[in-house]
């Protein structure tokens, strides 16, 4: 095949204790999936389930990396979440099956446009530009499985300049891992490669130039990051 430019490479992430990397495939989000965080959106968790949006597979960025401050926002928001990868795709995929899909575990951070959002919910317009911009997805490598072991318990946490913002549990999630992939697989095509950020506890709060930010996972590396002026 000859492209009529180079179409660079894939995005990839490096994956723990490996020389090989993991090519990123699509970047799939769950929405308001912890019910302390759904209800500080303005959400009602009894009555709304958690929901689905993407992000661009070129919006990760390393760990350690310094993260741009993006334009077109004075509202920079951080959310913990841990990452799910996935290593063996599907349709219709059933929570029993769903374990068997997942390659590894990493931590990331959904960076949101959080006055872009406001305004796109309050028009009932899409959350792309909130959501989907340039570099809006830092995380850590990748722990596979089969090292980690199932994790669907343990503390979830971050900071920013070494003040604490945001904790949770993993088992507080409203849809569990298992039931994201099958939920997921009702609407798309899951294929290995896909990443897949679960959703993030209560207290989200803004980001300013100079910030350092430092996530955690119980069993996961620490995920560290920086806004760039
Ligand atoms: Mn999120």
């Amino acid at each position: 095949m000859t492209y009529a430019f180079d179409p660079g490479e894939r995005p990839s992430v490096p994956i723990n204790g490996r020389t090989e990397r993991f090519p990123v495939h699509r970047i799939y989000c769950v929405g308001q999936n912890y019910a302390d965080h759904a209800r500080e959106m303005g959400g009602n968790p009894d009555r709304e389930a958690p929901f689905f949006f993407a992000k661009p597979a070129d919006a990760v960025m390393p760990n350690g990396a310094a993260v741009p401050y993006p334009p077109a926002t004075a509202n920079l928001h951080h959310e913990i979440e841990l990452v799910v990868a996935i290593g063996k795709g599907g349709r219709d995929i059933a929570p029993d099956a769903a374990r068997e899909c997942i390659f590894g575990y990493a931590v990331g951070n959904d960076l949101t446009r959080r006055d872009l959002q406001s305004a796109a919910r309050g028009k009932g317009r899409p959350w792309d530009t909130a959501k989907g911009f340039d570099s809006s997805a830092p995380m850590t490598s990748i722990h596979p499985a089969t090292d980690t072991g199932y994790l669907d318990h343990g503390a979830i946490s971050m900071s920013v300049n070494g003040e604490a913002r945001q904790r949770g549990d993993l088992a507080d999630m409203i849809w569990s891992v298992p039931e994201i992939i099958a939920e997921l697989s009702r609407l798309y095509t899951l294929k290995p490669g896909d990443l897949i950020f679960t959703g993030t506890p209560a207290g989200v709060g803004p980001l300013q130039r100079g910030d350092q930010v430092e996530g955690h996972v119980d069993g996961l590396e620490a995920l560290s990051f920086s806004i760039a002026g």
